[in-house]
């Protein structure tokens, strides 16, 4: 398994991992078995997802029966398992991350991510979990809390040895300098939006410089968003006519085609199925090579659209503006 080695811990984050969005809460446990049994190591979770339970249960099984044991994983999570907006006042950051912790059954995660760096107003777990987006009126309500308040809190995670490394996801290029500029534990990963549609090649050059390794999400483009009808009207990446004669040449479908345009950049990836012999296929995608023409092919479809933008629920979360 090809994998990037995080600098500050030297532990190897895996290039290809198994994203826990939308995967259906009732069949998650053995979706996360049968993911660790096909192969995969990282697997990619939040609070948000609202499954962070049955994930645990999943890994609990895998190491029981002695497929894995706990340190050949890496386990990602964002507020709930990743640190989600209402979370991002400094007291509520430790007690997320150990609610979230004691959800997965677990006593550190490999990679704690703040999920956006927008603050909302505290929404106590005990009333409303995950707290998503909304006020019980149905309402977003900011809260002025900077993230350096909220980075020192990840920092400490880090001390008290409930995250090995900590990162950013849904930054931009000006969030991540301002970071920099006051962080005693750097960002060790950025998670961000990075498909044919939306290249990031400044944000991924920023991150090269920078030496931080990236990991790209929604890797298939607007498929992940056609279940939550905000695909934009974006034709299919996985039925488009040069990524399909791309993998005919090769002897791989579409799917594989956008993993590998990722991952022959350096980029992690973390795919999402409920299909076991998709994900299947999805974790074999570093073993053939693109050439560079097809890498700039694929590279010129970017019309620089982003499917995940906060600011589609309400524009002052216009963190990309
Ligand atoms: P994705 O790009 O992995 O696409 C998933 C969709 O593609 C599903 O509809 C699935 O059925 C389909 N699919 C998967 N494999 C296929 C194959 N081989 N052939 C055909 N169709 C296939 O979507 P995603 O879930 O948006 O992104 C992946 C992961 O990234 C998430 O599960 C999550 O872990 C992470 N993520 C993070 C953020 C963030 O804010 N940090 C946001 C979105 C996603």
């Amino acid at each position: 398994m090809e994998s990037i080695v995080l600098k500050r811990t030297g532990q190897k984050m895996p290039l290809v991992g198994f994203g826990l969005w939308k995967v259906t809460k009732s069949s998650c446990a053995d979706t996360v078995y049968n993911a660790i049994k096909a192969g995969y190591r990282l697997l990619d979770g939040a609070g948000d997802y609202g499954n962070e339970k049955e994930a645990g249960e999943g890994v609990k099984r895998a190491i029981k029966d002695g497929l894995v044991k706990r340190e050949d994983l890496f386990i990602t999570s964002k507020a709930n398992n990743d640190l989600w907006n209402t979370f991002h006042a400094h007291d509520h950051v430790k007690a997320l991350a150990k609610k979230q912790l004691n959800d997965w059954g677990l006593d550190h995660f490999d990679l704690y991510l703040i999920h956006f760096p927008i603050a909302l107003q505290y929404v106590d777990p005990n009333h409303r979990y995950p707290p998503e987006w909304w006020g019980d009126d149905g309402k977003v309500h900011l809260q002025n809390t900077p993230m350096q308040e909220t980075w020192r809190a990840m920092e400490e995670l880090v001390d008290e040895g409930l995250a090995k490394n900590i990162g950013l996801s849904n930054c931009a290029g000006s969030l991540l300098l301002d970071v920099l500029n006051y962080a005693r534990i750097r960002p060790q990963v950025l998670q961000v939006e990075i498909h044919p549609y939306l290249t990031q090649e400044p944000f991924i050059e920023l991150a090269r410089i920078l030496e931080i390794p990236v990991t790209g999400y929604s890797s298939f483009g607007p498929q992940s968003y056609v279940e939550l009808g905000a695909s934009k009207d974006a034709g299919s990446l996985l039925q488009s006519g040069l990524i399909g004669g791309i993998g005919a040449k090769h002897g791989r479908s579409p799917a594989q085609v956008l993993l590998r345009w990722a991952t022959q950049r350096g980029i992690a990836v973390v795919p999402k199925s409920n299909s076991h012999d998709r994900l299947v296929q999805n974790l074999k995608c570093t073993d053939f090579d693109l050439t560079q023409q097809e890498m700039d092919q694929i590279s010129s479809l970017n019309q620089n659209l982003r499917l995940n933008n906060p600011a589609d629920i309400d524009p002052r979360l216009g963190i990309f503006a």
